[in-house]
C-alpha cells in the first residue's frame, strides 16, 4: 500500500516509521516487566522558595531503564502505559517509593520537605487512588500535609464530577492537591475554583524564558493569591527570570537555575550545599 503513494515517498518514509513501530512494540512488551525487574527509578527535582531561596520540597520524576534502549522519558512511556492498562501498577509504585523516600529523608536531615508526586488522568478514574494514597501514607509514616498530588486540567476534565469527588476524598484525607502544568491547556481559572486545589503550577512555557509577559503573569498569580492559591514556577532557568518571579510575589520555584532532576544521593548532597549556602549568608 506504501507503495502506491510513490516511489520516493516508499523509499523516504519507510524505515523511519519501521523504526518507530519497532521501538513503541519493545517499549511495549517490555512495560509488562519493568516493574517486576526493578527498572523503574525515581529522580528528585528540589522547589525552592523565592522569598528565602530555601529548599521547601521535592518532585518525584520517574525514569525507565530500559535494559537495551537506555534511559526513556516518562513523556514517551507514560502515554504508552495508560494506554496498555499499566499505570495503576506504576502509579502505585511511584506513591509507595516517593512517600518512603521523603519520609527517610526528613528522618535523616531533620527536614520536613514535601514530596510532590504526578499523577495521570487513568488513575484520577479510579476511586482506588485514594485507598492507594492512605495505603502509602501509612506504610511510610510521612504525614499527609508532607505529600502533594500533581493532577493536570486535561485530567482533571475527563471526568470532572469523578475528579470533583476523588480530589475532596483526597482533600479529606489531609494531602495537597496542585494543578499541575497551567498555562498549557484551556487555563480556565473556574476550575481553581470548583476543584479543591492549593497550588498553582505555571507552566515553563507560560513564563517563558525572556521575562517579557510577567505583566499577564503577575495578574495570574495575584488572583491565585486571591483565591488562597499558592503559586510554583516552573522550569525556572536564568536569574533573569527568578528575578521577575519574585517581583511577581511567585511563591516557590522549580527549574535547572536551581537543579536538575537528580537521584536521591546528589539530593542529599545538593540539600547539604543548600544548607551550608544558607549559613553562611546568615552569618
Ligand atoms: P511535569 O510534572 O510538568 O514535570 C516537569 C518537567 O520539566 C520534568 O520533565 C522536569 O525534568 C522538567 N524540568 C524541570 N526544570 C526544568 C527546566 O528548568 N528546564 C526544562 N527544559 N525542563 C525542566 P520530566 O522529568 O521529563 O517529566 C515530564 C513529564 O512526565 C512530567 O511533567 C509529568 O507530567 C510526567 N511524569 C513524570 N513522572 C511521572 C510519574 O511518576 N507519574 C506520572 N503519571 N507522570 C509523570
Ligand atoms: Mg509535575
Ligand atoms: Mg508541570
Ligand atoms: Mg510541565
Amino acid at each position: 500500500k506504501a507503495k502506491a503513494l510513490g516511489g520516493a515517498g516508499y523509499q523516504f518514509f519507510e524505515p523511519e516509521m519501521c523504526t518507530g513501530a519497532k521501538r513503541r512494540l519493545q517499549l511495549e512488551a517490555g512495560l509488562h516487566r519493568a516493574l517486576e525487574q526493578r527498572q523503574f527509578e525515581l529522580v528528585f527535582q528540589p522547589r525552592v522558595d523565592l522569598g528565602t531561596l530555601r529548599v521547601r520540597g521535592i518532585e518525584a520524576l520517574l525514569r525507565w531503564n530500559h535494559p537495551e534502549l537506555g534511559r526513556i522519558s516518562p513523556l514517551e512511556f507514560i502515554p504508552l502505559a495508560e494506554e496498555r492498562g499499566h499505570i495503576e501498577a506504576i502509579g502505585r509504585w511511584v506513591l509507595h517509593e516517593a512517600c518512603r523516600t521523603a519520609s527517610q529523608l526528613n528522618a535523616r536531615h531533620g527536614l520536613a520537605l514535601t514530596v510532590s508526586v504526578n499523577v495521570s488522568a487513568r488513575q484520577l478514574r479510579s476511586s482506588a487512588l485514594v485507598d492507594e494514597v492512605l495505603a502509602a501514607l501509612a506504610g511510610s509514616g510521612l504525614s499527609p500535609r508532607l505529600l502533594e498530588l500533581e493532577i493536570t486540567e486535561s485530567a482533571l476534565i475527563e471526568d470532572m464530577a469523578q475528579s470533583e469527588q476523588i480530589l475532596h476524598r483526597l482533600k479529606a484525607a489531609g494531602v495537597r492537591l496542585a494543578l499541575d502544568d497551567f498555562g498549557t491547556g484551556y487555563s480556565s481559572l473556574s476550575y481553581l475554583k470548583r476543584f479543591p486545589v492549593d497550588v498553582l503550577k505555571l507552566d515553563r512555557s507560560f513564563i517563558g524564558q525572556d521575562g517579557a509577559d510577567l505583566q499577564f503573569v503577575g495578574a495570574l498569580i495575584a488572583m491565585a493569591h486571591a483565591l488562597g492559591l499558592s503559586v510554583v514556577a516552573e522550569g525556572i532557568e536564568t536569574p533573569a527570570v527568578m528575578r521577575s518571579l519574585q517581583r511577581g510575589a511567585c511563591d516557590e520555584g522549580q527549574g535547572y537555575l536551581f537543579a536538575r532532576p537528580l537521584p536521591l544521593g546528589d539530593l542529599e548532597g545538593y540539600l547539604a550545599g543548600a544548607a551550608a549556602v544558607m549559613e553562611l549568608a546568615a552569618a
